[in-house]
């Protein structure tokens, strides 16, 4: 090979590499936090769409299919319903007495929120809404109705990074800090006892910065998917056949399209008063 050959190779090969890096760099830039908007949420509104499912972001769906229900990155522990065992690394799935909690996921949201609050309102009861920082940012007012009308708030992380448990100690920390600050500018009153990892994909780092801010992690034992949507018939069905004594309900008044999961509500709450006390969990006896 000549002179001029080799250092027309060694150019093409430089130019080549620069060229990767720069698709590299631009295809990173393009498809930020992907794991959170592919979650394959069917849903009619604006706006952040996330939901309790196992993460995503190795396996992300294809357009309009779903997620498998699992995946690999999921605790094969974690309990889908009925099981009254130990949540992932520890979290609680019971309320340690007869008395069942109903809870609510990912919001706050303008249009949903006030749905189930109006409902809990209509009833009497009181239940535990897991927040998700950026939208009590956007929607404080709605943090300050759950907390005036005597729902307790749970830590439901920044922006509902499914990943968080597998990022830095420090990184956990910031963001459940970051969020705890949300909450509390919004409602300077509210007691935050527990936290929620999104996805239920909790880890051994993220239970250990939950311990060290004194936050209670809390996981579920009733879950009726409905983050999924799969319609009123099919969430009350499941609330109402799966909910016993000491039970820890998940249900979302966010993150998609949660008409059948207010409908459902509607149906649940004469028939689950019927059979148990409910109430939100307490953020005195953690
Ligand atoms: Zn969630």
């Amino acid at each position: 090979m000549s002179g001029a050959t080799v250092r027309a190779t060694g150019i093409v090969t430089v130019v080549l590499a620069g060229l990767l890096a720069s698709a590299y760099v631009l295809g990173r830039s393009l498809v930020p936090e992907q794991h959170t908007t592919t979650t394959g949420v069917a849903s009619s509104t604006a706006g952040p769409h996330y939901a309790d499912q196992p993460p995503s972001t190795e396996f992300p769906a294809a357009p309009g299919r779903a997620l498998p229900d699992t995946s690999p990155d999921a605790d094969p522990s974690a309990p889908d319903g009925g099981d009254d065992g130990p949540g992932p690394f520890g979290a609680r799935t019971a309320t340690g007495s007869a008395r069942v909690a109903l809870t609510f996921d990912d919001g706050p949201d303008p249009q949903w929120t006030p749905q189930v609050l109006a409902l809990l309102s209509q009833y009497g009861v009181k239940a535990t809404f897991c927040v998700v920082g950026e939208n009590v940012e956007s929607h404080p007012d709605l943090l300050r109705s759950i907390v005036a009308e005597g729902h307790t708030v749970c830590n439901h992380s920044w922006r509902h990074d499914v990943n968080l448990g597998k990022r830095s100690p420090e990184t956990i920390r910031a963001d459940l800090l970051r969020t705890n600050d949300a909450i509390l500018a919004a409602a300077p009153d509210a007691h935050i006892a527990y936290y929620r990892q999104p996805g239920g994909a909790w880890t051994a780092s993220v239970v250990s910065v939950c311990t060290e801010l004194g936050l209670t992690p809390l996981h579920w034992n009733v879950d009726p998917s409905d983050w999924k949507a799969p319609g009123a018939t099919t969430i009350e069905a499941t609330v109402r056949t799966q909910t016993g004594p000491g039970a820890i309900v998940l249900m979302h008044d966010a993150g998609g399209d949660r008409s059948g999961t207010v409908a459902a509500l509607q149906r649940l709450l004469p028939e689950l008063l019927s059979r148990f006390e409910l109430e939100p969990l307490p953020v005195d006896a953690p």
